[in-house]
């Protein structure tokens, strides 16, 4: 119930990037809290690149987008471990199959055992933007 009102992709995008003041339930939610603090931070360190992106809200829709499907990925590999021999079988197909470009990076940070902290999903999401 709750989770059908959470911000899209597109608008914590849009709010990140236009600094326009959050919706209502942002501010009774850690959740899109989080992940607009997150983006505003992105999109200000991307702001202050000598060259940035010329649509830098397509940059943080992607960079959200990617982030959580990295999120739910590391989550179900920890719940699930036929998930884990998938992984270690083939990871480039459950890597696909999570919707994430199977980047050598990521293949070698996801297989790296025992290392699937949230610390580690922000290293491989923030390099896999500027792949
Ligand atoms: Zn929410």
């Amino acid at each position: 119930m709750k989770d059908s009102l959470h911000l899209s992709a597109d608008e914590l995008a849009s709010l990140a990037v236009s600094g326009e003041e959050a919706p209502e339930h942002v501010n009774g939610c850690d959740q899109c809290t989080a992940a607009l603090a997150e983006l505003r931070d992105l999109v200000g360190t991307l702001s202050a690149l000598p060259k940035p992106p010329e649509r830098l809200i397509d940059a943080a829709k992607a960079y959200y987008r990617k982030r959580r499907a990295l999120d739910a990925l590391i989550e179900k590999l920890a719940e699930d471990p036929a998930l884990r021999a998938a992984l270690r079988a083939n990871p480039t197909k459950v890597i696909k199959a999570a919707g994430l470009e199977p980047s050598s990076e990521l293949i070698k940070a996801l297989t790296d055992d025992e290392r699937r902290s949230g610390a580690l999903a922000e290293r491989i999401a923030a390099k896999g933007l500027w792949l």
